[in-house]
C-alpha cells in the first residue's frame, strides 16, 4: 500500500454496505459498514474533500502512519479508497463506544477498574513510542471500547494528527492537540516530543478517577497554562477521599510541567500503581 499516483479506487466503495453513524469528527463522519465478501463489520471514516481546502496531505499522513501500526489495542487500518467527494478509511470496528461515554455514565471508576483499563492504553502507547510515533491527540473521545462488555479492553483510535519522528532526537513544533489535554510545552510553542502523550495520559487517568478534568476551574487557556506550570494538581477531597496516595503520585508525575522530568512510557508502566500493586478496591465509594 503506497501513496503517490493511484489508480482510481472508488470502485471499492461497492465492496461495503454502509450502516449507522458511529461518531463524527473534524472532517466528516465514521460509519459502521459491512464488507460484502465476508460480512466483516468495520468502521469507515469518511473524510469530505470539501473540508480539506484542497490539501489531502493530512489524510495521506493518517494513512501512512496507520499502515505501520499493528497492535491489539490500536484500531487497525484494513483498506482505504477515495471517490470524487471523499476519502474512505476502513478500520477494525470497536463496538463498545468511547471511554468518554462511560466516564459520563459511571461518573468515576474504582481504582482497580481504572488500572485495568488504563494499563492497556499505556501498553499501546509504549508500542507507539517504540515505533517513534507520537499520537498527540490522546483523550477519552479517541479511546474506544472493543465491545460492550463491562471488562472490555480499550483501543486507541484517531491518528489524524499522529506524527512519526525521524529519530529519537527529533523535535516537533506543530501546535496541535485538544484543549484540556494538550501539554504545556506545546501551548508554549516550545519544541516537544513523546512526553506530550504522557501528559495527556495523566489528564485521562485523573479524569477516569474522579469524573472531571484537573484544570476545569480555569477560565481561559492562559490561566490553565499558569496552573499547569505551577504543577498545581488539586485533588479536591470531596471527590478524592479514599483514593490511594499511589494513584495521586502517579498522576502528579505525569502532569509534571517539565517534560524532561515526566516519566517515560516505560517508567510509567513500572509505577507500582499502574502495576496494580497499590490500587485500592474502592468500588463502593
Ligand atoms: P476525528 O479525527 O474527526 O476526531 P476519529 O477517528 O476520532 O475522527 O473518529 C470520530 C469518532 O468516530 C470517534 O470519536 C469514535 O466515536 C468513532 N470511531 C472512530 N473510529 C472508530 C472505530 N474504529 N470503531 C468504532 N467507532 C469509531
Ligand atoms: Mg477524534
Amino acid at each position: 500500500l503506497s501513496l503517490g499516483h493511484q489508480p482510481p479506487t472508488y470502485y471499492k466503495k461497492k465492496h461495503y454496505t454502509f450502516g449507522k453513524m458511529l461518531g463524527s469528527g473534524t472532517f466528516g463522519e465514521v460509519y459502521q459498514a459491512s464488507r460484502i465478501k465476508d460480512q466483516l463489520s468495520v468502521a469507515v471514516k469518511v473524510i469530505r474533500k470539501s473540508l480539506l481546502n484542497g490539501d489531502p496531505t493530512l489524510v495521506y499522513k493518517e494513512i501512512q502512519v496507520m499502515q505501520d501500526i499493528h497492535h491489539e489495542n490500536i484500531v487497525e487500518l484494513y483498506d482505504w479508497f477515495e471517490s470524487r467527494n471523499s476519502f474512505y478509511l476502513v478500520f477494525s470496528l470497536a463496538t463498545g463506544g468511547e471511554l468518554f461515554e462511560r466516564i459520563s455514565q459511571l461518573g468515576r471508576f474504582s481504582e482497580q477498574d481504572a488500572v485495568q483499563v488504563m494499563r492497556t492504553v499505556f501498553e499501546a502507547v509504549a508500542y507507539l513510542h517504540s515505533c517513534n510515533i507520537v499520537h498527540r491527540d490522546l483523550k477519552p473521545e479517541n479511546l474506544l471500547y472493543k465491545d460492550k462488555s463491562p471488562g472490555s479492553p480499550l483501543v486507541i483510535a484517531d491518528f489524524g494528527i499522529a506524527k512519526t519522528m525521524r529519530n529519537e532526537e527529533d523535535v516537533l513544533t506543530t501546535v496541535c492537540g485538544s484543549y484540556g489535554y494538550v501539554a504545556p510545552e506545546i501551548m508554549r510553542r516550545r519544541g516537544y516530543g513523546k512526553p506530550v502523550d504522557l501528559w495527556s495520559l495523566g489528564i485521562i487517568t485523573f479524569t477516569v478517577l474522579c469524573g472531571y478534568s484537573p484544570y476545569y476551574y480555569c477560565e481561559d487557556s492562559q490561566q490553565m497554562l499558569a496552573a499547569m506550570e505551577r504543577h498545581d494538581v488539586i485533588f479536591d477531597k470531596r471527590y478524592w477521599w479514599g483514593v490511594s496516595e499511589g494513584a495521586k503520585d502517579f498522576i502528579r508525575g505525569l502532569l509534571h510541567p517539565d517534560p524532561t522530568r515526566r516519566p517515560t512510557i516505560a517508567e510509567a508502566l513500572a509505577h507500582p500503581w499502574l502495576r496494580g500493586d497499590t490500587a485500592l478496591d474502592n468500588d463502593l465509594l
